[in-house]
């Protein structure tokens, strides 16, 4: 979905579902489960745009502990404001890195492009199916939520690590 900035006169009332395979989510470990929703309100004001509304839908997120697929309801409150990407007499682009602000082009700002941001901001970098998953044992590889194995693991809380060093060295034998 595009929208063409001037020709926006009166605010512009959104309530759509995209579907996931023509937006191509490109990010790592996670996939649409189900269309988008994006419920907003585009408003214009002389060449500044302001995007605002809600994303739903679900995506089906990797465990980083378990490794398990599990689906996981996003719901993104955006708040977005565009202006028109400046540009030099010469013609060249110039880039900007403020967040607070997005930019356009050629008088289109893109809906789909804006909504694969949007998620990709909404994914948790290291997403867990459970706060108490216990993922997979290091030595075996079984999913400890589901069975207990006899690896003798070591469980070192790192902060301590220094001392086990510092013990060994006085340990004779050792
Ligand atoms: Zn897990
Ligand atoms: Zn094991």
């Amino acid at each position: 979905m595009h929208i063409v900035v001037h020709e926006l006169e009166e605010p512009l009332q959104i309530d759509r579902e995209f579907k996931g395979e023509g937006l191509g989510l490109a990010q790592v470990g996670a996939h649409l489960a189900a269309p988008v929703r994006l419920t907003a309100t585009v408003t214009r004001s002389n060449k500044d745009v302001a995007i605002e509304g809600d994303i739903h839908t679900v995506m089906g997120l990797t465990c980083s502990r378990c490794l398990k697929v599990f689906m996981n309801q996003i719901s993104q409150r955006i708040d977005l404001h565009y202006e028109p990407l400046p540009v030099t007499e010469g013609g060249q682009v110039l880039t900007y890195d403020d967040m607070d602000i997005s930019y356009y082009t050629e008088d289109i700002i893109d809906v789909d492009q804006m909504l694969v941001e949007q998620l990709e901001l909404a994914v948790p970098m290291k997403p867990v199916c459970a706060g108490d998953c216990q993922g997979l044992c290091d030595v075996c590889g079984v999913d400890l939520n589901v069975e207990t194995c006899r690896c003798a693991r070591e469980v070192v809380d790192d902060r301590l690590q220094p001392l086990i060093h510092i013990k060994k060295k006085l340990t004779p034998g050792n």
